[in-house]
């Protein structure tokens, strides 16, 4: 039986020419700065972002916490949403390791931060107050392209009042291709970005985050700190050179996938599909059919992720065929599985 994971975009395995690329690449001590790869990865990709610098991380995770590390000094508070990845996924690395003060505010709908709610949250300069410092957004967010506009008028707010600002952009791609707005201009109101190479654009490892170099030199000695240092990484950064010259454009096919794996679940009773924007269709499983149900999914060759809310998620390595052959299963499941 073919299995079809669609549990998340981080399952795509490199393919015979991103591996003879790895395969080939010049290597040197990165740590020392002597990766040629590395290097120039770094450059191309700050290029495209319109960011001074870029620096290679071997995870999302630490690159994230690299730029609060970087940004909030201990006992500063950044503001996040409340459902961001770095405030909920991240394993709290920012108060474990930084001693840094996190403060949530509710996503709305469209997973933007409201402005004012951001200027709310900003303390005033007082003994009794935590130092609010940095501004830390997503896009996108479970899928969502945050509009642009709301995400410049709370960095506006931010910058008002002295703050830093940093994007999360795991996924800023998948923006780029939705909105077809160049990446510089989605980038353009943070003064920091974190986007990574291992989700939808194949690569096995690796994520950048991009800034000033003075933010850059700061962020170094964090990733070295953390134990971010690695040697000779061009193979891998290779991988990185190749998914942004190959696997952009592309992701207008998973999102094509994605859409249509909405529409072949519509109208099925006890499963409500959310709105697709780009690589991800969530499902709300009613409750009389949420018990088991992506385990009896997973039995029949469809992997997916959740319970009551089921995330599925298109990718290089799922074709069309297996898109509409999910969705047959996931029908079957949901009707047998009905009381
Ligand atoms: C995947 C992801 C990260 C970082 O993930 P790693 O698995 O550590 O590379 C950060 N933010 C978002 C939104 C993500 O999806």
């Amino acid at each position: 039986m073919r299995v079809v994971d669609l549990r998340s975009d981080t399952v795509t395995r490199p393919g015979p020419a991103m591996r003879r690329a790895m395969a080939e690449a010049e290597v040197g001590d990165d740590v020392w700065g002597d990766d040629p790869t590395v290097s120039k990865l770094q450059a191309v990709a700050a290029e495209r972002f319109g960011h001074e610098g870029s620096l290679f991380f071997p995870s999302g995770t630490q690159s994230n916490l690299a730029a609060l590390l970087t940004w909030c000094a201990r006992g500063d508070e950044v503001l996040l949403g409340a459902e961001a990845h770095t405030f909920i996924h991240e394993g709290g690395g920012a108060a474990a390791l930084g001693s840094i003060h996190s403060h949530a505010l509710a996503n709305d709908a469209d997973g933007a931060v409201d402005p004012a709610k951001v200027a709310r949250a900003i303390k005033p300069r007082d003994n009794h107050f935590a130092r609010t410092r940095l501004l830390a957004l997503e896009n996108t967010l479970d899928g969502k392209v945050v509009p642009q506009q709301r995400l410049e008028a709370a960095c506006a707010v931010a910058k008002q009042h002295g703050l830093v600002t940093h994007l999360d952009g795991a996924r800023l791609m998948n923006a780029v291709v939705k909105t077809g707005r160049p990446a510089a201009e989605l980038a353009r109101p943070f003064d920091s970005l974190s986007l990574c190479l291992s989700k939808g654009l194949g690569a096995p490892v690796g994520s950048l985050l991009f800034g000033s170099a003075a933010f850059l030199d700061g962020a170094r000695r964090w990733r070295k700190v953390l134990g971010g240092g690695m040697r000779q990484v061009g193979v891998l950064a290779a991988a990185g050179l190749y998914a942004l010259e190959h696997h952009v454009d592309r992701l207008a096919e998973d999102h094509a996938n994605a859409a249509l794996l909405g529409e072949r679940l519509a109208n099925v009773e006890g499963l409500t599909v959310e709105p697709v924007q780009t690589n991800m269709v969530w499902l709300q499983v009613a409750p009389a059919l949420a018990q088991g149900f992506v385990g009896r999914l997973a039995a029949r060759g469809v992997l997916a992720s959740g319970a009551e809310r089921v995330r599925f998620v298109t990718h290089l390595d799922v074709s069309r065929e297996d898109v509409l052959r999910a969705a047959e299963v996931v029908r079957e499941v949901a009707r047998a599985s009905a009381p």
